[in-house]
């Protein structure tokens, strides 16, 4: 017998004949003798249409009660899930985020899990329930209704799995598992029977949509087995997150991740002197703006160009910051381009095989690409292209790399 935790996403509970395909889903794990808890998402479309109805009202709709209002979607699905079970003789009982307590801080619409109150749930489990728990939500120290953040059941799934040391957590969406990359801009793409828990922390912050990234983190620091699995189809492994040190043969590459989320800033006409990178960034962080990649040239004729990149929705802001850091440092000019897009290859293999980077320039060379940014970590090389070439950019690497054969992509050096 073992302890499962499932997380069913939108799609999975979009309709009733979905949650009643969810409902014989569980009953199946329940009828092979395991304990079930079972975290849903709200129907797809659902948490849409309430931020819009709060929008309807004011465009910056009051953080307090937008957690009030979009917790409900959840609330539908364990209620119908609960029936659905209920309806094949099942035992189940629906939650709702506080009524676990699952606990958080303060922070409505962004807020973290801090506790979870394990005791209803595994008096239920003890006594042959079902447990559904309505996803992406809980409970502050004041009494307060709180959301996780989009796409937050996946943290609440993973988060329950850790604090009831489940065997495995089961996260099923519309896709079978996590792809080479996305198939619907490379059709060749190739579903990942394992990819390391690091390389997952790395496809879900550089774009990839399968796992929200704190669920991921969460894994990693509970070492939760997490498996991604699709919900509409019976026979699949899905893909299983792995720890490296459990893992056998990795491949060089295992994904490429891309993401159009992004925009660059560029200071023209630097003077090139100490403590400069410094006066360009310090009032882009006082005013709470991220920055990603960062690019400084080599300085000519006593100046240089600094460039760096935010988040697209922010570059207005970093445009009015830098208009002011360029006459306080004197520099010439200040552009900014939000026309570009982030492509990024991701896999631990990089840490113990050379020539990965020059095969990637090489490849993006041969159809043209110019690369306007490069950053690199230990298991990552990301660049910066123009928008309207990620399409071929993603297609060539994956060609490049032979992502769609897996036996290519785990031949040494390769
Ligand atoms: N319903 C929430 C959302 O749409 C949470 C989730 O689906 O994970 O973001
Ligand atoms: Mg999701």
């Amino acid at each position: 017998m073992a302890l499962i935790v499932q997380k069913y996403g939108g799609t999975s509970v979009g309709s009733i004949e979905r949650i009643r395909n969810v409902a014989e889903r569980v009953a199946k794990f329940k009828m092979l003798g395991h304990q079930v808890v079972v975290v849903v998402s709200a129907m797809s479309g659902e948490t849409n249409r309430l931020i819009a109805l709060a929008k309807e009202i004011n465009k910056e709709p009051d953080p307090r009660e937008l957690d009030v209002l979009v917790s409900t979607g959840e609330q539908i699905t364990i209620a119908l899930l609960a029936m659905a079970l209920k309806d094949l003789g099942l035992k189940a009982k629906s939650y709702t985020g506080w009524q676990i307590p699952m606990h958080t801080d303060g922070a409505f619409n962004k807020a973290r899990l801090e506790s979870i109150e394990e005791t209803a749930i595994r008096a239920d489990l003890g006594s042959g329930h079902v447990v559904v728990v309505a996803g992406f939500q809980g409970i502050d120290s004041a009494n307060n209704i709180t959301t996780l953040g989009r796409g937050g059941s996946d943290t609440t799934g993973v988060a329950l799995a850790a604090a009831l040391h489940a065997d495995e957590c089961q996260i099923y969406t519309d896709v079978d598992g996590v792809y080479t990359t996305d198939p619907r801009i490379v059709p060749e793409a190739r579903k990942l029977n394992t990819v390391t828990f690091e390389e997952m922390l790395e496809l879900a912050s550089l774009g990839s949509k399968v796992l929200q990234i704190r669920s991921v983190e969460f894994a990693g620091k509970y070492k939760v087995k997490l498996r991604v699995l699709s919900s509409f189809e019976d026979e699949g492994e899905g893909t299983l997150i792995t720890f490296e040190e459990d893992s056998m043969e990795q491949p060089v590459i295992s994904g490429i991740a891309f993401n159009r989320d992004e925009a660059k800033l560029t200071i023209l006409g630097v003077p090139d002197k100490p403590g400069v990178a410094g006066h360009i960034l310090a009032p882009i962080a006082d005013a709470n703006i991220d920055v990603d990649m960062i690019v400084q040239n080599v300085g000519h004729d006593g100046t240089t160009d600094f460039s760096f990149t935010v988040h697209r929705s922010e570059m207005q802001k970093a445009l009015e910051v830098l208009g002011m850091v360029k006459s306080a440092i004197g520099a010439r000019e200040v552009i900014g381009d939000d026309k570009i897009a982030k492509v990024s290859l991701v896999g631990v293999g990089m840490r113990t095989h050379a020539g990965v980077a020059s095969r990637m320039f090489k490849a993006l060379a041969g159809e043209n690409i110019n690369i306007q940014m490069i950053s690199t970590s230990e298991i990552k090389i990301s660049v910066v292209v123009d928008d309207k070439y990620m399409e071929l950019a993603v297609r060539t690497l994956h060609q490049a790399f032979e992502l769609e054969n897996e036996t290519a992509a785990k031949a040494a050096g390769n």
